[in-house]
């Protein structure tokens, strides 16, 4: 490559335009679009790189709408879901948002281009380490990894304007709830283990309200609060 594409593609790359799946990228986004798709999060969405964020055998798929294993028995979510939810959030750029299981750190990534800041919260430690040593050498500075505690979320920096639960509860974890500002926003898949509903909640002055955005399967939210640990 001469001096020129050389420059050119490094600018572009940092627009997230090229990278080695460019097209499989823009393939991807244009199948999983909604009639209230967010310009904002489809242009996150564009520039991260997913490729960036999948065990290195499975790079090749890491544009099909499918959830991907990224070992301890967790899973990089599924595209369109990745949309739907951060879509529901309606985060604005002066929010602060919270995740519950930061897996591999790519959801998180595309949130810390939509927020002010973004906390995420990670149970299994290796996966903790792996998303924060990722996230900081791809330069998202805005994003904080923290070790899972014992209470669900992260109350020391709360409230938080929306908060985003990428594993499934049993019910609606009211200690998240109370971790939100009033009129904040936070979506959670609710149900029975492999099959959620996924729920958009908005916290109001007296309670909270809540839509039903449909059918989703992820893996357990695990401790007090939401399931045991399973057993091994
Ligand atoms: N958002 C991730 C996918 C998450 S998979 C991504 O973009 O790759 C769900 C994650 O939630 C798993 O890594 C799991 O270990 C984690 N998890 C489950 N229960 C948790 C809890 N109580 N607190 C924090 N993380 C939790």
């Amino acid at each position: 490559m001469n001096e020129w594409g050389y420059a050119r593609s490094m600018a572009a790359h940092q627009d997230g335009e090229i990278g080695r799946f460019a097209a499989e990228r823009d393939r991807l986004l244009d199948s999983i679009r909604q009639p209230n798709s967010d310009e904002r999060v489809r242009s996150a969405m564009r520039r991260v790189l997913r490729e960036d964020f999948v065990p290195t055998d499975l790079v090749a798929d890491a544009y099909l709408n499918i959830a991907l294993p990224i070992g301890d028995g967790q899973t990089i979510s599924q595209p369109l879901i990745v949309e739907q939810m951060t879509t529901a959030l309606l985060i604005g750029p002066g929010d602060r948002v919270l995740e519950i299981g930061t897996g591999s750190g790519y959801q998180a990534a595309i949130l810390s281009l939509l927020a002010r800041e973004v906390i995420t919260v990670e149970r299994i430690p290796r996966l903790a380490n792996g998303a924060r040593d990722r996230l900081a050498r791809l330069g998202y500075a805005n994003v904080r990894v923290m070790d899972a505690a014992e209470q669900l979320g992260w109350p020391s920096a709360a409230p938080y304007d929306g908060i985003i639960v990428t594993a499934g509860a049993p019910e609606l974890p009211l200690q998240l709830l109370e971790q939100l500002v009033v009129d904040g926003r936070m979506v959670v898949p609710v149900g029975p283990i492999g099959e959620q509903e996924l729920l958009l909640v908005r916290k109001t002055e007296k309670g909270h309200e809540i839509d039903n955005l449909g059918r989703c399967a992820f893996v357990p939210l695990i401790g007090r609060g939401a399931w045991p640990p399973v057993a091994d």
